[in-house]
């Protein structure tokens, strides 16, 4: 596996870099980001370089410039520190540097960058750290250690708050308010432009000289945008200065306030600020290990570490953007960078769900909260189109938001104008992914209480969207869904499209099974929802539309056809495209209305298909469609590969799973330089987990409840887990020969159709 980041041999949590690397600045940016699922801050440097990318993000604080789409907007920034020696600025660009290195450890997320400098006769060697801590959400420490090494120096250091950031241009808030507390404070108080979310950013410093803490005021330096502390202090040669930020960030829109943000802020720093940052380090890094890494384990023992660092590096990215309460949901990039503009897809609940429900549910749980509260948007939509029931946003920012999809992109190669994005229009198969989600969370759980409160009035308001989006058609006398995008995007205006229809017809199914159960067993929930959609009315609606549903069948060669028309379109040599290290290299050649006519599938999409739904197809059916559909996709989204590696894997082409399982690890962490520049890819990510767990684990909750059915690649030699399946964590060793299960509860699960009964302690082991 071949990786564009240096790691270490004998440490699976780190990554890093030995050289500063400025024409890749961006990508290290987006791969060393540190968040703790309310703040998010990309691994930018102290200091300023050409092709720096400085972002820092609060979920949920959504503005909206003018005709442009909502996003994120891009906070002050509170990384920087710039140190003069003896008058001269400290840039890696100048004089020489040697023992360069940069790192974030996976374990808890700090960065930690060490170099010697020397510019002329002044030699120092410098020591940064920082992190964003998991125990204080709005907490941002960071330390820099300098230490003269040839000479007596004079430092000035200044170090403050630079509202001159924008997100590519936009500038999204109103000039701040700035001001000094108690001689030591810095704060900037800021507002977004149009949603009106109130900000505060303050920071405070401590000098030490060795271990002595030096009481100095800083001169305070105003711009517009910019509030800086400014610090000078002679140091002795061998001495070190430390200089230690705390900064801290509030929102308006923050659940666990308050009564004034700015209040709020100063008052929480004069209280942190009195820690070190050693102890303020441990108290963060407790949480990673007593919460997160004791509730997700996973332990690949292979001829080399890399897997288990990239399962460690998506397992790190995941927690570390995954939100802490129910109003917000976790971005296509999470907070990692400006790209997709911190909007969540359906890559939350297809791809990121199961990470989260079996590792840790409480953080599924409000990721589907969010999607109750986003019912008000959902509905908003539905009316807009002139439908009923719930149509979630093809692109989701704020919960009331209907769709926040952009509406223009890149430039046509045939026309030279830009193509308008089908998506937010047509791209309407989330609405059953979204259900789909909250099914699977509700079974894998067992979660009644929320499925009663909200998950099922979720599912019954997407299928009355769907009972009212299918059309009739009278020539085949069923109903049809016309006009569609589904996961394959190169197709914009398909036709019964497999992936979309498969997946209303479950969720029109599931919605009329919900309706049944409820009004046999549960009355008080069963009135409830009757009194917001009329149920019965509902009900015959689903059944009479669920039966009449067009399915695309297998064909006589045993394939489904992606849409009504694929099967009939010209086939091109697709093999340049998938070589390519560049996404959407296709557009060079095409546009996407010949795109939309021609074999070629931009990600897994029937076989998507049949790997959520592979309880209702045979492995002959997969294989067969596997070997039609894989040499025409292009893998253009970082979805694809491991729905591939799964799918390979369950069909035996272990080969081509660990191929695909490679590439999938090789995303972010590869040597493509271009991939991450504008963030991480967050469902690639989860897919990393999903292989490991689902694929090479083995772990399926299909309709016959949790089977276990492991094959480990044949370069590992074990591979150990740990899941929660309705509420009891289980354990799993995989080898090649046999595999364990343990528990502390009982529980049951299928292996090859035989039902295997796990009690308290007890190891179930058996032979493969
Ligand atoms: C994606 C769409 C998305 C659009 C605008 C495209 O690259 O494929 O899913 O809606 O960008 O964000
Ligand atoms: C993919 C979509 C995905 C989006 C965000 C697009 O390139 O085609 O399926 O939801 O990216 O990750």
């Amino acid at each position: 596996m071949l990786f564009g980041i240096s790691t270490k041999k004998d440490d699976d949590w780190w990554i890093g870099v030995t050289a500063l690397d400025t024409p890749h600045l961006s990508k290290y940016e987006s791969l060393m980001f540190q968040g703790n699922g309310y703040l998010g801050i990309r691994g930018s440097l102290e200091e300023h370089y050409l092709n720096e990318k400085r972002d820092m993000f609060v979920l949920g604080t959504f503005d909206k410039f003018e005709n442009e789409a909502t996003e994120l907007p891009n906070l002050p920034d509170i990384v920087n520190i710039e140190i003069q020696v003896n008058g001269k600025l400290l840039s890696l660009n100048h004089g020489e540097t040697t023992d360069y290195q940069r790192g974030l450890n996976l374990r808890n997320g700090e960065i930690i960058r060490s170099f010697n400098w020397q510019n002329g006769k002044d030699k120092l060697h410098f020591e940064f750290r920082r992190f964003v801590s998991m125990s204080n959400c709005h907490l941002f420490v960071s330390q820099v250690k300098i230490t003269p090494l040839s000479e007596n120096v004079r430092l000035q250091i200044k170090s403050g708050i630079d509202g001159q950031q924008t997100n590519s241009g936009t500038q999204h808030f109103v000039e701040a308010n700035k001001r000094l507390f108690n001689a030591r404070f810095v704060q900037m108080q800021t507002q977004t432009q149009n949603s009106l979310v109130k900000f505060a950013l303050t920071e405070y410093h401590r000098l030490f000289l060795n271990t002595s803490e030096l009481i100095l005021n800083p001169r305070l330096q105003l711009e517009r945008r910019q509030i800086f502390a400014n610090y000078s202090i002679d140091v002795e040669k061998n001495k070190c200065l430390t200089f230690v930020k705390y900064a801290d960030v509030f929102a308006s829109n923050d659940k666990d306030l308050q009564v004034n943000v700015s209040k709020d802020c100063l008052r929480q720093l004069e209280h942190v600020g009195r820690e070190d940052y050693q102890k303020l380090l441990a108290d963060s890094t407790r949480v990673w290990e007593d919460k997160i890494w004791q509730n997700s384990f996973v332990e690949i023992s292979s001829h080399n570490n890399k897997p288990q660092i990239a399962v460690n590096y998506a397992r790190y990215q995941l927690f570390a953007n995954v939100p802490r309460d129910y109003s917000k949901n976790i971005g296509a990039k999470g907070m990692t960078g400006e790209g997709y503009k911190g909007h969540a897809f359906w890559d939350t609940e297809i791809f990121m769900m199961p990470f989260f429900m079996m590792n840790i549910p409480s953080y599924a749980h409000n990721l589907l909260i969010y999607r109750y509260l986003n019912l008000i948007g959902a509905q908003k939509k539905a009316r807009q189109g002139g439908y009923h029931g719930a149509q979630f946003p093809w692109e989701a920012a704020m919960p009331e938001d209907a769709e926040s999809a952009p509406l223009w992109g890149s430039a046509d190669i045939i026309t030279g104008e830009p193509m308008k994005i089908l998506s937010g229009e047509t791209e309407i198969h989330v609405t059953g992914d979204v259900a789909f989600g909250v099914y699977q969370y509700i079974k894998n759980t067992g979660d009644q209480e929320f499925a009663r409160r909200m998950g099922y009035e979720i599912i019954l308001q997407c299928a009355k969207f769907w009972a009212s989006r299918v059309s009739w058609n009278a020539s085949i006398d069923q109903f049809e869904i016309i006009d569609v995008i589904g996961p394959d995007e190169y197709k914009e205006h398909a036709s019964n499209n497999a992936f979309t229809n498969y997946m209303v017809h479950w969720c029109m199914r599931k919605g009329a099974e919900i309706i049944t159960q409820l009004r046999r067993d549960d009355l008080i929930t069963y009135d409830k929802l009757d009194k917001k959609m009329d149920l019965s009315k509902l009900f015959k609606d689903l059944i009479l539309k669920t039966s009449k549903l067009y399915l695309p069948e297998p064909n006589n060669k045993e394939i489904i056809a992606q849409d009504d028309n694929y099967l009939s379109y010209p086939r091109i040599n697709v093999d340049k495209y998938r070589a390519s290290d560049n996404v959407s290299e296709i557009f060079r050649d095409f546009d996407l209305k010949q795109l939309d006519k021609l074999q070629v599938t931009k990600q897994a999409d029937v076989l998507l298909l049949l790997l959520l739904f592979e309880d209702d197809f045979s492995k002959d059916i997969i294989k067969q469609n596997w070997d039609y559909y894989e040499p025409k996709t292009i893998h253009d989204s970082s979805l694809s590969f491991s729905t591939h590696a799964i799918l390979a894997n369950d069909i035996g082409l272990y080969n081509k799973a660990f191929e695909y399982f490679e590439k999938n690890c090789q995303i972010d962490l590869g040597t493509n330089m271009n991939s991450s520049v504008k963030g991480i890819h967050m469902a690639g990510l989860a897919g990393t987990w999903k292989i490991v767990i689902e694929g090479f684990g083995g772990i399926r909750t299909g309709k016959e409840g949790l089977q276990i059915q492991p094959h480990i690649p044949s370069t590992w030699n074990s591979l150990k887990y740990s899941i929660v399946w309705q509420g009891k964590r289980i354990k799993v060793l995989v080898t090649h020969t046999s595999f364990s299960v343990t528990s502390d509860e009982k529980f049951e699960f299928s292996y090859h159709d035989h039902i295997y009964h796990v009690e308290p302690k007890e190891k179930v082991l058996i032979a493969i």
